[in-house]
């Protein structure tokens, strides 16, 4: 089947390129998705590769173009279909949510071609993901005012195809694994679309509001690992001594507002009722006290320091270790 993304095609042999358009502005001007394709000459899967799908978390974004300009496709088996940013609605105005309609795009899917924007193009996503996609790598950080640290998600469903996707998330050069069962908080998400269309698929996350060219090669990494274990690049994918799961726990949302002062660190495992941070207001005095409400938990994003922070905005996320794996 040929591969036709918007104006992009796949060619065999080529890194070919083009937009994939969802609609237009009230002033006219076209919204659009940028879409590399490379080709391999020798038969093989195809990925898609996405990122800022949330549009604040442009690390993604800057990996996959870094990854699509170098990647060899001589050596290729099968195609990578690459999209920098998959929500330009909330990518221009540095925003996790949409600018037009507010919706957060990562909760919406499967969307629908008669909802707002956000429901359309997730629609316009999924029916791509159906057609094309054997597999999905989604690249998300802590957005601008938040960092975490480098680790993957699955979405365990009890399929085959997430346990494909564990296998997977094991060998993108990380040793934190984040399994999300189906009702705990990954509803909507691509990756769960992807799932419906028995496509395996991981979130990387990395970084946050400063990009690091740690956080570059820590993403290129993932990348990489995530097309070796596929087959579409030759080479063995990175294997890690021991992985640790993560499962449960959900966000952290601070009841009053001021400047978020962290007491700990991303990656850090911390026991139930320990200090993640506490929030004072602008005369410096302590508001609110906000300690680990879990068991040994990973805390697995945490607001950057001394950020404006609003009542019951996301502060950090702490994930209790479920096991420890092997391969
Ligand atoms: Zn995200």
């Amino acid at each position: 089947m040929a591969i036709v993304v918007g104006t992009a095609e796949a060619k065999p042999g080529k890194l070919t390129r083009g937009e994939l358009r969802v609609g237009s502005m009230a002033d006219g001007s076209p919204i659009r998705l940028p879409v590399f394709i490379a080709s391999g000459r020798k038969d093989g899967p195809t990925v898609w590769l996405e990122g800022c799908i949330h549009g604040e978390e442009y690390g993604g974004a800057a990996s996959i173009i870094d990854f699509m300009r170098g990647v060899d496709v001589a050596t290729l088996s099968g195609t990578i279909i690459g999209v920098p940013v998959a929500n330009p609605a909330s990518f221009n105005f540095r925003s996790r949510v949409s600018s037009i309609d507010g919706q957060n795009l990562n909760r919406i899917f499967p969307g629908s071609r008669e909802g707002s924007h956000s429901f359309q193009l997730a629609a316009v996503i999924g029916e791509l993901l159906a057609k094309y996609a054997d597999y999905v790598i989604d690249l998300h950080s802590g957005g601008i005012g938040a960092e975490v640290p480098f680790y993957v998600i699955y979405k365990d469903d009890g399929t085959k195809t997430a346990d494909r996707s564990k296998e997977l998330a094991k060998r993108v050069g990380v040793d934190t694994i984040w399994r999300v069962q189906e009702a705990a908080g990954m509803g909507g998400t691509v990756t769960a679309e992807s799932l419906r269309h028995e496509a395996p698929s991981v979130t990387i996350e990395c970084g946050g509001g400063t990009f690091t060219e740690q956080h570059l090669q820590d993403y290129l990494t993932s990348i990489r690992g995530f097309m070796q274990a596929t087959g579409v690049l030759p080479g063995e994918a990175p294997v890690q001594g021991r992985y640790t799961i993560i499962s449960g726990g959900s966000f952290i949302h601070n009841r009053e507002g001021g400047l978020f002062v962290p007491l700990c660190e991303v990656g850090d495992i911390l026991p139930k009722g320990a200090p993640i941070a506490r929030m004072i207001d602008l005369f410096g005095e302590t508001v609110e006290e906000i300690n680990n409400p879990y068991d040994d938990s990973y805390i697995a994003a945490i607001r950057c320091r001394f950020y404006p922070t609003h009542a019951g905005e996301i502060c950090a996320e702490a994930i209790p270790v479920e096991s420890h794996e092997r391969v």
